[in-house]
């Protein structure tokens, strides 16, 4: 169920759809146009703080401060890569949370990674945002507020939004369709919904809700291991649902949706990455209307997984190409500024504990 109110009991109000806001605002007795003035300062303007409304009174200014909450995220710390331009910011929520999130130029436009949750419960055995489990859900605001301050920030238009920092979206379901519809609205943001990801660790009844939802959005689905077997290994996830149902229910995503899919592999040597995988693999999704993105994994200090060598990468790779796979090798963006999901914000979390 959605909540939309924050830590304080207030409501949360750049978590509305505009329909909310313009009954809310009929409520308080103002006019239907006041609720589009005020979406456009959230959405459009992305403006921090009620009084930075300017075009609306000071009346109403204060009507809104003593009824709302405007989440509006503090950037805590912010990591330029020397390498790419790739940055990396902290995020400090109002309760003290910590999540992070990055921004990324391609040639396309610039890419956002947003954090879905705080920490994670998933317990995929190589990624760093799980190894405290979760703290909390994220609101919509608040994965709104990732793109929207950085954005402010920038100065400069994010166009494309993956939904693969930490947090698993569809342990917190309602929020992350929420925040879909408003990133994508026409009168916010309005990034196209072909130009958002949504990444899984494949929880099978959120896949086929998310297909019914009538979003145009690309699934990710994290699969890391051709079979059962290895896959629980690496992720608990494997346990509750297998990889027939997971494939089975990403189809059925491709069928309603017409969205090409992503399978992402994380390549660990010596664990996932040897040719009769890579035969596997291509078995397994030659049928599967999508392509693999190969992630070399990075490794934490709390594992001893280590990244499959430059030669295994390009084997894998080409085999899964020789059998007529769409693969990519994903660059690894930021490298010089704190490595992979969850990773920046553990070590911030550890000094602070010092
Ligand atoms: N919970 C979602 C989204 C978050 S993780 C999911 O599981 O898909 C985004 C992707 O990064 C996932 O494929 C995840 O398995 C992968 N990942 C996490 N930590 C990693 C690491 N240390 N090295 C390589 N890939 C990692």
């Amino acid at each position: 169920m959605l909540d939309l109110t924050d830590n304080k009991g207030r409501k949360d109000i750049k978590s509305m759809t505009l329909e909310e806001v313009t009954e809310e605002m009929a409520a308080l007795g103002e006019k239907p146009f006041r609720a589009k003035q005020i979406y456009d300062w959230i959405h459009v303007k992305l403006a921090g703080s009620f009084d930075g409304m300017s075009s609306l009174s000071k009346e109403l200014r204060q009507k809104l401060k003593d009824n709302y909450s405007l989440t509006c995220l503090s950037i805590t710390e912010e990591r330029i890569s020397q390498v790419d331009g790739t940055r990396k910011y902290l995020f400090c929520l109002e309760d003290g949370n910590i999540i992070e999130s990055v921004w990324m130029q391609y040639h396309h436009g610039n890419s956002v990674c947003i954090s879905s949750q705080v920490g994670c419960r998933m317990g995929c055995r190589f990624c760093a945002s799980t190894l405290d489990g979760l703290e909390r859900n994220l609101r919509p605001s608040e994965m709104l507020d990732q793109i929207y301050r950085i954005q402010a920030h920038t100065g400069q238009r994010v166009s494309n939004v993956v939904v693969m920092g930490s947090g698993e979206p569809f342990d917190n379901y309602d929020n992350v369709i929420r925040f879909l519809r408003l990133i994508s609205h026409e009168k916010g943001l309005n990034i196209s919904q072909r130009n958002l990801t949504v990444s899984t660790c494949g929880i099978v009844p959120g896949i086929l809700q998310f297909a019914q939802e009538g979003l145009a959005v690309t699934l990710a689905l994290s699969l890391h291991a051709p079979n059962d077997e290895v896959r629980k290994t690496l992720m608990p996830i494997a346990n509750r649902y297998k990889l027939k149902d997971v494939l089975e229910a990403c189809h059925y995503y491709y069928e309603k949706t017409g969205r090409r899919l992503t399978f992402e592999y994380s390549l660990v040597q010596g664990v996932n990455d040897n040719l009769d995988e890579a035969r596997a693999l291509s078995r397994l999704i030659k049928d599967q209307h999508g392509h693999v993105n190969l992630i070399p994994v990075n490794p934490i200090k709390e594992r001893d997984y280590v990244q499959s060598g430059r030669k295994a990468i390009a084997d894998f790779k080409d085999l899964l190409e020789k059998n007529g796979i769409n693969v990519t090798i994903r660059r690894e963006m930021g490298r010089d500024i704190g490595g992979a999901c969850g990773q920046l914000r553990k070590s911030y979390m550890e000094k602070g504990a010092e």
